[in-house]
């Protein structure tokens, strides 16, 4: 009988130890889940929402918004003669440049605004619950900011101005749903390149 008492406390002991490695394992994988998914949401090189991200996103914050009678902003924005920058001083550069005016508008934005890297040197912010004009004003002084920074583009110290053009939409005058929206800040961000760039339109 006690070799047998001794058989089954050994048992538990182990069923224990096992229950205890299976739950940190769970958790591990659960942290690793949330990891993975955060990274499949991510531009890899600026670190921002990828265009996937904003997609989903996006179309609930306007339903959010059309609820409880509000506008959102939709913007465009894309970088003034940002292939000169490659061809002049290289694609690192470039690179660099693209990150640097990401945390610069990242900076530039509330925790409730959606940036995302759209494309090459194309990026989208979705602004819930702001008019058109108070949204022209968030876009003009995101421009200004670009315009006064110097980016550092080679280790002589050398730097260069850079630029951006912005088109900005509004819901839900400029279009009810969010492809709507995205042409119609595309149509106003060709405005602004056609216009001389470095400058807001809307359409
Ligand atoms: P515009 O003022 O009309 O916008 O002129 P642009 O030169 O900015 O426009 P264009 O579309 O002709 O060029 C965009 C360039 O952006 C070309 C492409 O090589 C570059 N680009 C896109 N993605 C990246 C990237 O991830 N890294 C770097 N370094 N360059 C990129
Ligand atoms: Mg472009
Ligand atoms: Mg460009």
């Amino acid at each position: 009988a006690f070799g047998r008492n001794l058989q089954l406390r050994n048992t538990r002991e182990a069923l224990r130890l096992g229950e205890q490695t299976l739950t940190q394992r769970i958790a591990e994988i659960q942290s690793l889940q949330a990891k993975l998914q955060d990274q499949a949401s991510r531009d890899p090189l600026t670190g921002l929402y990828n265009r996937r991200f904003l997609d989903t996103i996006a179309a609930r914050e306007i339903a959010r918004c059309r609820r409880e009678n509000q506008h959102l902003a939709v913007m465009m924005i894309d970088i003034d003669h940002f292939k000169n920058i490659n061809d002049t001083y290289g694609h690192i550069v470039g690179d660099q440049v693209l990150q640097q005016i990401s945390r610069i508008m990242k900076n530039s934005i509330r925790s409730s605004d959606v940036l995302a890297r759209y494309g090459g040197e194309e990026f989208v912010i979705v602004m819930p619950s702001i008019d058109l004009t108070n949204a022209l004003k968030k876009a003009e002084g995101i421009r200004q900011h670009i315009e006064s920074v110097r980016f550092n583009v080679d280790t002589f110290g050398r730097s260069i101005q850079i630029t951006i053009s912005i088109g900005v939409a509004s819901f839900p005058e400029h279009g009810a749903e969010y492809d709507a929206l995205v042409a119609a800040a595309d149509s106003a961000l060709y405005k602004a390149k056609e216009k001389g760039r470095n400058r807001v339109e809307s359409p």
